[in-house]
């Protein structure tokens, strides 16, 4: 074997077999790849950002954001091993930041390093679902609405929780055109804009789980698009007649109503505590509601009276004590008027 077959033809460093050597082919070889910028695009309205084409809710920080997008540009020689990059970010606007990269590993056991400097464009553009919620587009409108009643307070509320809990998880299952683009709450009840007959058909039945009632659909047809008939939904739904804190009389004596199931309400009898479902037929009236009552104090009780303070007037006033329940002097207990009669609450 001569000397000539050992040493690489390039440089004449020893090499075996005479190959040109690690530090020769690395030398010739581009093993580094970086784009001059990347941009990141984000919908200054709802901080959607866009990737790829597609829009996505996905949470982002941005020092992160900028890091990952960078390391992802970055194209490395497929035999490059042990990499390392470092990353130094240098805010130069508003809009505009550049990033130093250094990038260190080994080519061929030959240890590489390698620089470059990536600019990173901040580029504000409205996502495509607040283009629709600016062009004012929807698809669907859920009516709350009670009968022979307007909602209570808290079916509002709830009806806002449930309706922003389904908005939610249809949006975390990726569901970006699922929107609420408006809130409505007037004499009748509440009105919620859904921008999918998905959401809308979903909120609806949602409230009607939790708070009873029934759901009816009304389509109407708006237009056309590319042959495909366009329709917009209203979604009414009619909240039962009771609702939870409803002090109710049937078969004269009072009952509050804690809960609607279904067609039934399930109700305690305030006197002696049993729970029991009625239907609205065995219902006699509504005599008022649990928020009317007002905390009034025991002052004695004297054998089945109980003397009791209005906290409004200072005045004692005597009241039959009920079947159930202990009224120690110094307690507090719920008082509601039905016209004259009060009526104490458990
Ligand atoms: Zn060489
Ligand atoms: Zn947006």
């Amino acid at each position: 074997m001569s000397i000539q077959d050992s040493i690489c033809p390039l440089c004449g460093k020893p090499s075996p077999r005479g190959e040109v050597c690690g530090p020769c082919r690395v030398a010739k070889i581009q093993w580094l790849e970086c784009p001059s910028r990347v941009q990141v695009v984000v919908c200054p309205t709802c901080g959607a950002r866009r990737e790829a084409g597609t829009w996505s809710d996905l949470p982002w920080e941005a020092a992160d954001l900028v890091g990952s997008l960078v390391r992802r540009s970055l194209v490395f020689h497929p035999e490059l091993r042990d990499v390392d990059v470092d990353l130094a970010v240098r805010e130069r606007s508003v809009n505009r930041s550049t990033v130093e990269c250094t990038i260190r590993g080994r080519l061929f056991s030959v240890p590489v390093e390698g620089s470059c400097t990536v600019e990173v464009e901040w580029k504000k553009e409205q996502c495509d679902r607040c283009s629709l919620i600016s062009g004012s587009y929807y698809e669907g409108i859920v009516q709350v609405r009670g009968t022979g009643r307007r909602p209570s307070p808290r079916e509002i509320e709830e009806s806002r929780r449930i309706a922003d809990a389904i908005l939610g998880s249809l949006n975390a299952a990726g569901e970006r055109l699922a929107f609420i683009s408006k809130w409505d709450e007037h004499r009748d009840g509440l009105d919620i804009t859904v921008g999918s007959q998905r959401l809308g058909r979903e909120i609806a039945s949602g409230i009607t789980q939790t708070l009873g009632g029934s759901v009816s659909t009304h389509p109407k047809l708006v237009g056309e698009k590319a042959g495909k008939q366009i329709f917009r939904v209203t979604y009414s739904v009619r909240l039962p007649r009771y609702s939870r804190g409803d002090i109710l009389v049937v078969r004269g004596k009072y009952v509050e109503v804690i809960g609607v199931e279904g067609r039934l309400f399930r109700c305690i009898d305030i006197e002696s505590g049993t729970t029991r479902l009625f239907r609205e037929g065995q219902i006699e009236r509504r005599a008022g509601r649990r928020e009317d009552s007002t905390l009034w104090q025991v002052i004695f009780r004297d054998r089945d009276l109980l003397g009791l303070m209005d906290p409004s007037t200072g005045i004692t006033r005597e009241v039959l004590v009920p079947a159930k329940g202990v009224f120690p002097p110094g307690s507090g207990v719920h008082v509601f008027f039905d016209g004259e009669r009060p009526v104490i609450l458990p």
